[in-house]
């Protein structure tokens, strides 16, 4: 498979370039040059299929020969070794609970295939490889726990000092080995400014490969695909599919698997109060905006990274888009009320982010009596306790998985905001070998 460059089609790349390069020097986002369509075996099989075996099939189709399969089996059977699962919560709704990873968040699986990959990757060469991460929470776990231990692999993790939650700290501080956190004096942006800058003086460095882990890489997009393939091979064709977006990844990647002959019936774009991309939806005006801090602050983006990749999907075509994808959005009240309500009404507790994909799946019902569909609860309630608690009255578990985290100590590097400061440090670090 070849991938190509979203702002200069011209630029053509293998899958493994794409991936070690995350982005292209003129911030282009890599895409597919093609969506392939998956023959009628493969959906024969899907129902009895594990998610595993499904990333094997539809992995391979996207790496090419950059991946041999049986490298590609060890990747999927390594990155998806925790379940996925799918709960009736009532007479037409689903939930495909994506929390039950080791940080708690859909985000394991993308970071944990990308993690595959940069380990066989780094097994072909010597070269030390650099990922680099700005977080403002949840990203910088994932990818912390995801790519902790492996070969050649460094990986820097810029966070904003004293804005992250204690949990969120904990899981990029505790870990130790080939992960550093750096603990930035300064906002968000800073720490994203820092790493692009990084990045594009990358080039002058050839002693060592630097890169991006964030959402934007293409190895964090395909393996998102490979639970909708699971999702529907479980309870059947035809239903509609809300998911909760922020940088409209999750769903893009929905949108491929549609692309490729699964029957997705509908897609629903759910969001908070960000509301770009169901604006658009309704006008074919996209106006990027500021985002605005929310309860589900994990979609808190108010330009989507993945926009663009979306469009493509649809040929850039506007009534395709908005025949087969819907867009609702809902602010911090509805999202409290929603909560409360569906615990009350069903026994299933919602996280804010599953929350605001269920709210859309609702909405698109409501005009489509006769429809089913399965929202996507992306984060654990546990992460959320101080928000879902007294909504519901109960109080939750937490996992294991979560509970770890909270028992390790603390080490980060502490860094000034300003890009040259990440420069020096990296010269410092790397500059003998
Ligand atoms: C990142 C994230 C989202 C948004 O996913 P996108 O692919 O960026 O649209 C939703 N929920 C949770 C819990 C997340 O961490």
């Amino acid at each position: 498979m070849k991938y190509y460059n979203l702002k200069d089609r011209r630029v053509i790349t293998g899958f493994r370039e794409a991936v070690e390069r995350g982005i292209s020097p003129d911030m282009g986002l890599f895409m597919p040059e093609r969506i392939p369509r998956l023959d009628d075996a493969f959906f024969r099989q899907l129902p009895s299929m594990t998610l595993p075996e499904i990333g094997i099939e539809v992995g391979s189709l996207y790496a090419g020969d950059d991946i041999p399969r049986k490298v590609m089996r060890q990747i999927c059977e390594e990155a998806f070794d925790f379940p996925v699962v799918i709960r009736q919560v009532d007479e037409r709704k689903l939930v495909l609970e994506l929390f039950h990873g080791p940080t708690a968040a859909f985000k394991d699986f993308g970071a944990r295939f990308m993690a595959g990959c940069f380990r066989y990757f780094s097994s072909r060469d010597d070269k030390r490889r650099v990922v680099l991460v700005a977080t403002s929470g949840d990203t910088g776990g994932a990818i912390a726990s995801s790519f902790l231990g492996v070969e050649g692999v460094d990986v820097i993790i810029l966070y904003p000092s004293g804005k992250v939650s204690s949990l969120q700290e904990n899981q990029l501080t505790t870990l130790g080995r080939n992960i550093t956190a750096v603990e930035v004096d300064g906002s968000f942006d800073d720490c994203q400014a820092m790493v692009k800058s990084a990045l594009a003086g990358s080039a002058n460095r050839t002693n060592l490969k630097l890169t991006s882990a964030n959402s934007i890489n293409i190895a964090r997009l395909i393996p998102q695909s490979f639970y909708y393939y699971y999702a529907i091979g479980c309870s059947g064709n035809g239903r509609v599919l809300s998911v909760p977006s922020g940088n409209f990844g999750n769903i893009t990647a929905a949108a491929m698997a549609r692309r490729s002959g699964l029957g997705i019936d509908h897609l629903v774009a759910a969001t908070n109060v960000n509301r770009v991309v169901p604006d658009y939806l309704k006008t074919g005006i996209y106006a990027p905006a500021v985002s605005v801090a929310t309860i589900a602050n994990a979609m808190d983006v108010g330009n989507p990274g993945n926009f663009d990749r979306l469009r493509r999907v649809f040929d850039d075509d506007y009534g395709a888009i908005t025949g087969s994808v819907s867009g609702y959005w809902f602010d911090d009240d509805r999202i409290r009320e929603h909560i409360g309500q569906e615990y009350q009404r069903t026994g299933y507790l919602l996280d804010p982010h599953g929350a605001v994909a269920s709210l859309g799946l609702d909405a698109y019902l409501e005009h489509h009596p006769g429809s089913g569909g399965i929202f996507v609860a992306t984060a654990h309630p546990a992460k959320f306790r101080d928000i879902v608690e007294p909504l519901t009255g109960q109080t939750v578990e937490i996992p294991d998985s979560l509970r770890n985290f909270l028992a390790g100590k603390k080490q980060s590097v502490k860094m000034k905001a300003g890009p040259q400061n990440i420069e020096e440090y990296l010269d410092d670090i790397y500059q003998n070998e």
